[in-house]
């Protein structure tokens, strides 16, 4: 049964590039009984193409979803998959490529990959916190001259560190925030970081990931305006940090704001906050994208990462900060919300607007 107004009247198919890696299989699980989307075609590299994806794949958690055991993997290329909307969780050294052969051949992306996310004429999306940046879509159409879309969703822990100061950039204006995570080892995909690096050990690297942090969260956070985003003016210094956790990224924030509240304040916003509207109704949408954990020692990855089926970022930790203003600790679920959760949301957006077609 499906509510929402512009919910397509039989399923449509979809396809998971990169199907076999940590990414690509958390797609498969959530489209598991997908009111909207139906998994058609599973795509990986030369290495699981033309294998039967439950030997393709070594799978990481729970059941394999009957109906994608048995698809064959086929190449990730365009004439390979009919699907009109392709979900990638392709390798950024691959993806730059791959996605837009795919979009030039009129299907809609939705990447999870680093490569597209900064481009100006490509939509990064978060669906609460800015919906209306699908809206570039026109500009990226018509200057790639293609008639597919790529739309991408941000790096993990930008999207919990965004998720939680959207309200409060809202209500008082963030003039700089200092970022501090600690990240799941499945945000390294799969097989990922050995296990005799991470057991009893703090990796004080993530290759490549500061910078994602710094840049994605001002995009994300910023204003549409003549059909560009103007991004966010304020500035983020991250540290990012692997740690001995299996799900669930861990962001400790102290910001500094243009009009400073306090703590009761800042917390009402918090609570108070929706995000858009477009949102409402979508399947994947959970019932809040944000929750306030009142209890002192929370959020935690063990205790709250299934919060909303992993879709909702737990804030907590509301305080004074002695440096900036107010510091805090946001914690959600990587290869959810961070991923795969995220784009199936992106992609729902796309077709309740009525975005996926020029
Ligand atoms: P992963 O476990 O290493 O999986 C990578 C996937 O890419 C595999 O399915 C692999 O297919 C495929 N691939 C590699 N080379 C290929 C090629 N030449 N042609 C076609 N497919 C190829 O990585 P992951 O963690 O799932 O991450 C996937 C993407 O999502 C990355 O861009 C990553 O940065 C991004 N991301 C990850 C997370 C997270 O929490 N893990 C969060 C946000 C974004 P085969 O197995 O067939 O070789």
């Amino acid at each position: 049964m499906n509510a929402h107004p512009n919910a397509p009247q039989e399923r449509i198919p979809v396809a998971v590039l990169g199907a076999t890696g940590a990414v690509g299989q958390t797609f498969v699980r959530l489209l598991e009984g997908h009111p909207w989307f139906r998994l058609a075609e599973v795509a990986g590299s030369a290495r699981s193409a033309g294998r039967r994806y439950a030997d393709a794949a070594r799978w990481i958690e729970g059941a394999m979803p009957a109906e994608a055991a048995d698809l064959t993997v086929c190449a990730s290329e365009p004439a390979r998959v009919a699907a009109p909307i392709v979900f990638s969780a392709l390798d950024s050294a691959v993806a730059g490529e791959i996605e837009p052969a795919f979009a030039r051949a009129g299907r809609a992306v939705l990447s999870n990959a680093k490569n597209f996310r900064m481009e100006p004429d490509v939509p990064l999306v978060i669906p609460e916190v800015n919906a209306p940046h699908l809206a570039l879509l026109a500009a990226q159409r018509l200057r790639r001259g293609w008639t597919g879309a790529i739309v991408t969703n941000p790096n993990c822990a930008a999207t919990v560190a965004a998720l939680a100061l959207a309200p409060l950039h809202e209500a008082f204006g963030v003039r700089r925030a200092f970022v501090v995570t600690m990240q799941a080892v499945s945000g390294a995909g799969y097989p990922g970081v050995a296990s005799l690096d991470i057991l009893g050990n703090v990796i004080p690297l993530i290759e490549g990931e500061e910078p994602k942090i710094e840049r994605e969260m001002q995009k994300l956070l910023g204003r549409l305006a003549h059909g560009a985003v103007e991004p966010a003016p304020f500035a983020v210094s991250a540290h990012a940090n692997r740690v001995a956790v299996e799900h669930g990224h861990t962001v400790c924030i102290s910001v500094e704001f243009a009009q400073r509240p306090g703590v009761a304040e800042a917390l009402a916003a918090l609570r108070a906050w929706t995000g858009c509207d477009a949102v409402r109704g979508l399947p994947s949408a959970p019932p809040r994208a944000l929750r306030v954990a009142d209890e002192p020692d929370r959020p935690q990855p063990r205790r709250d990462v299934r919060e909303g089926r992993g879709m909702t970022v737990s804030v907590g930790r509301v305080r004074e900060d002695p440096l900036l203003h107010l510091k805090f600790v946001a914690m959600g679920h990587n290869t959810v919300r961070g991923a795969a959760g995220g784009s199936l949301l992106n992609a729902e957006l796309l077709v309740a607007s009525g975005a996926l077609a020029p």
